[in-house]
């Protein structure tokens, strides 16, 4: 067996088991996986939204459609390439429901904690080199943050679950937020973006795809 179909092995099972976890009783199931990518490159998402459990996948609507357009302008890659090519985390991997203002409900530090082990066993058995935390939740599970201009467009390196990683965090691209829409926000995103698309991770996926573009794409 070769270390990649080793790792593919391992990565079925997690998602298989994954997808039916119920440990948060405030959380709404089932899991949203993105499935077993994998991959050097993990995108870590928040949580889902109402949509993502019913389309079945992360990043399913409004937010996601920008998130791609990101990929698509700076590293050249299709929602459909992302997809097959990264495997994609979150901090909470369930629906939280609404908050009595009609928001989603951030998730609580017990579901997060909960939710964590899920995380760190994926960067044991992808061991990536790099992580892309997606918005402020996502962020902070990896590095102090206060303020996003101060971590956006910088590259960090982190230890997570004894794996040493390059990490290059991301604004959340929902509408909630016009941070990276607005100076300064454009332009560190703009930073933070290319930083990802010159990362060898994603040179070497880059590659691949060139050789064998996904299906939707052939
Ligand atoms: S949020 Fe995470 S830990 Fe909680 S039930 Fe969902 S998958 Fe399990």
């Amino acid at each position: 067996m070769t270390a990649r179909s080793r790792k593919q092995s391992q990565l079925n099972d997690h998602v298989a088991q994954l997808i039916q976890c119920r440990r948060c009783p405030r959380m709404i199931p089932s899991p949203v996986s993105g499935g077993p990518i994998v991959s050097d490159v993990i995108i870590i998402g928040q949580a889902p939204g109402v949509r993502e459990p019913v389309l079945n996948r992360p990043f399913a609507w409004t937010a996601g459609k920008t998130l791609f357009r990101w990929f698509e302008e700076f590293c050249g890659m299709s929602e459909a390439a992302v997809r097959s090519t990264i495997y994609f985390a979150a901090v909470c991997r369930c629906f939280p429901g609404k908050a009595p203002g009609g928001s989603d409900r951030v998730p609580a530090p017990d579901e997060i904690r909960n939710c964590s082990s899920w995380m760190n066993d994926e960067f044991e058995i992808l061991c990536p080199r790099l992580a892309i935390p997606v918005g402020k939740l996502a962020i902070a599970q990896f590095i102090a943050i206060e303020r996003l201009d101060a971590v956006i467009g910088r590259k960090f390196q982190i230890k997570r679950a004894g794996v040493i990683v390059d990490l290059i965090p991301l604004p959340h691209p929902s509408g909630a937020s016009p941070w990276h829409r607005l100076s300064p926000g454009k332009e560190l995103l703009g930073k933070a973006m290319r930083k990802i698309a010159h990362h060898p991770a994603i040179r070497t996926l880059q590659q691949q795809l060139a050789q064998s573009p996904p299906r939707s794409q052939r």
